[in-house]
């Protein structure tokens, strides 16, 4: 068997981390796990189903699976900096890494929030 290791860079296999949540085969148990595979989604694109249905429905902004799937970045790094959950809301900041499209490294820096409903984490949006 192969092992792919997972584009969040947790240095595990993606059949141990992120790939049993995009296939809904698991659900995230903390706010950091589901920003993993969150990101994991939009690194390996077509993902956009799993995008949406881990994101509170009323912070979407109306994006559709479609629009989620297509892979718009080369994602190429994470570093989880800072985590904190209370309760049913959790926050993690995080730096990714991609590459615009003339290839130069770019990084992108936030601060999420997230919030469980229902046993589930949702991805709220980012901390203003
Ligand atoms: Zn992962």
């Amino acid at each position: 068997m192969k092992s792919n290791p997972c584009p969040c860079k947790s240095k595990k296999p993606f059949q141990a981390c992120c790939e049993p949540l995009l296939m809904r085969e698991k659900i995230a148990t903390t706010p950091s796990k589901l920003m993993r595979s969150r990101y994991s989604a939009y690194a390996l694109g077509g993902y956009g189903d799993y995008l949406l249905e881990t994101w509170l429905p009323s912070s979407a902004m109306g994006l559709s699976a479609a629009d989620l799937s297509v892979r718009s970045l080369t994602w190429v790094d994470l570093t989880v900096l800072n985590k904190s959950q209370q309760g049913e809301s959790g926050f993690v900041e995080f730096r990714a890494a991609y590459l615009d499209e003339s290839g130069q490294r770019t990084t992108h820096h936030e601060k999420s929030t997230f919030s469980r409903v229902k046993g589930r984490w949702f991805y709220v949006g980012e901390e203003s």
